[in-house]
């Protein structure tokens, strides 16, 4: 007659329990939890059982670790953030204080010049002291005319005047275009920043779809399985 073969009582590989009812066999248990368990237990194979009650706290053990890392990583975006708002300085400062700054007095002069010569004031003034000029030496006001007809004199002032006039407008334009250029480079600038910006956003926001959304989608799964556990029970 043969011996009867002896039949192993299951029992729980972390704990040592054998209440039946407990028990899980150890390939029900997600590749992740079992991954987790076999770092702590390295005994743990999944030809085995396990109790719920480990299930449930190498459950909860993931979830917290999930939770934590997803934290961590959060908290470094945040400290990239404060990291490039520290390193990088703000490039949209008005480009006319820094050019108004290295000005001599000569430079000032011209510019003030400049705009008074090209404004309608200028022009209804100048045209009134030339018909002025013009009637005083006509209807002698005077005894004796200073500048008579053909009026020798003013022309040569106003020769003088535009003689004057144009190099000091050159120079004020010539001022005008350099500002124009320091405008275009401060606007290239910060283009390129905002299109770096824009990129950095770009990856964060890859970044939380890819990882987190991973995560959350993992946690979800294993709420489920508990659901489903908590249903089979009742
Ligand atoms: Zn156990």
């Amino acid at each position: 007659m043969n011996k009867k073969p002896l039949k192993i009582k299951p029992t729980c590989q972390i704990c040592g329990c054998d209440q039946r009812r407990e028990l899980y066999h150890a390939s029900l248990v997600r590749p992740v939890l079992a991954d987790l368990i076999h770092n702590e237990h390295g005994s743990f194979v999944e030809d085995g059982w396990i109790c719920n009650k480990d299930i449930q706290k190498y459950r909860h053990q993931y979830v917290q670790h999930l939770l934590q890392t997803e934290k961590g990583e959060i908290s470094s975006l945040e400290q990239e953030v404060i990291d490039s708002l520290r390193q990088q300085e703000i490039l949209a400062t008005n480009p006319d204080t820094e050019l108004f700054a290295g000005l001599t007095f000569g430079q000032r002069m011209a510019d003030q010049f400049a705009q008074l010569a090209g404004s309608w004031g200028f022009i209804f003034t100048f045209s009134g002291v030339l018909v002025i000029w013009i009637i005083v030496n006509t209807i002698n006001v005077f005894k004796q005319p200073f500048d008579p007809y053909p009026y020798i004199l003013l022309n040569l002032v106003l020769s003088c005047i535009a003689a004057l006039q144009a190099p000091i407008i050159m120079m004020s334009q010539g001022r005008q275009e350099a500002r124009d250029r320091l405008h275009a480079r401060r606007d290239y600038q910060v283009n390129l920043k905002a299109e770096l910006e824009i990129r950095h956003l770009h990856q964060k926001v890859d970044h939380l779809l890819m990882h987190q959304w991973e995560r959350l989608v993992e946690i979800q799964d294993i709420q489920l399985e508990l659901i489903n556990e908590i249903k089979n029970r009742t």
